[in-house]
């Protein structure tokens, strides 16, 4: 579509602004291998496009007093048929939610030590009826399949709570999950990145503050 207008487009977007004097879209993406974010502009082509990470941007509220014309194309069957074939269906080895649609996640890092940990971080999933999410260095470590991944190279998440446990919050793992609404975050270093994003914020041994919090919750949620 944006080659049809003759535009350009800058795809995968992880935040976009308008600067208030040009009108420039200021599409921002990760580049070079995510060691950076580039804000990216395109001052001489109207229009400016842009697509954007799933789940980086909050849905908007539904205006009911909007209206629009919805235009029904008859499309031809083969511009139907698909040229993808099911070879074999594998079923995932973890059972979980998806942590892309997940209201609530709990999310482990290196700081959990061991994969042994996870338990900690599942038994308050499972009181809150949350997922699961991880850090690159949990996945990284084998402590976790790679579909619990957060971050850059992992899911974008927008979960209503998100809780950090033993995450330092490199831009990376910020990436795919600063914009959810609230945002706990457990870590024993009270410098850690992770604390400038977190709406709550507890410094100390997640080893210990976890149980502490799921025993919490299953008494108040009667679970
Ligand atoms: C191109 C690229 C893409 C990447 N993509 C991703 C991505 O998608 N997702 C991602 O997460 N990372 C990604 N990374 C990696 C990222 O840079 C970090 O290395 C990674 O997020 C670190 O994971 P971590 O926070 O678990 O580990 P660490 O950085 O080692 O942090 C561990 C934290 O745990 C704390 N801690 C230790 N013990 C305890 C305890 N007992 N209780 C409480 N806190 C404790 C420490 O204070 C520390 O803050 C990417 C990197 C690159 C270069």
């Amino acid at each position: 579509m944006a080659v049809s207008v003759n535009a350009g487009l800058t795809a995968d977007c992880t935040g976009l602004a308008i600067d208030p004097e040009t009108r420039n879209l200021l599409q921002t993406r990760p580049a070079f291998g995510g060691n950076i974010m580039a804000t990216i502009v395109t001052p001489d082509h109207r229009p400016q496009m842009a697509t954007v990470r799933h789940k980086v941007m909050k849905e908007a509220e539904v205006d009911p007093s909007r209206t629009g014309e919805v235009i029904r194309v008859a499309l031809t069957a083969d511009l139907l048929s698909s040229r993808t074939r099911r070879l074999r269906y594998v079923a995932e080895e973890t059972s979980t939610v998806n942590i892309a649609e997940a209201n609530i996640l709990v999310s482990g890092g290196r700081g959990l030590q061991k994969p042994e940990n996870f338990a900690v971080i599942a038994e308050l999933a499972k009181v809150l009826k949350a997922g699961i999410g991880a850090s690159r260095a949990a996945v990284d470590a084998n402590w976790i399949a790679y579909s619990h991944q957060v971050g850059q190279t992992g899911k974008t998440v927008c979960p209503k709570l998100y809780i950090a446990c033993g995450i330092s919050g490199q831009i990376q793992h910020l990436a795919g999950m600063s914009s959810a609404e609230t945002i706990v975050a457990i870590n024993r270093d009270a410098d850690a990145p992770i604390f400038s994003v977190a709406t709550y914020g507890v410094v100390g041994d997640a080893l210990e503050i976890i149980p502490k919090l799921t025993a919490e919750c299953k008494k108040i949620l009667g679970r």
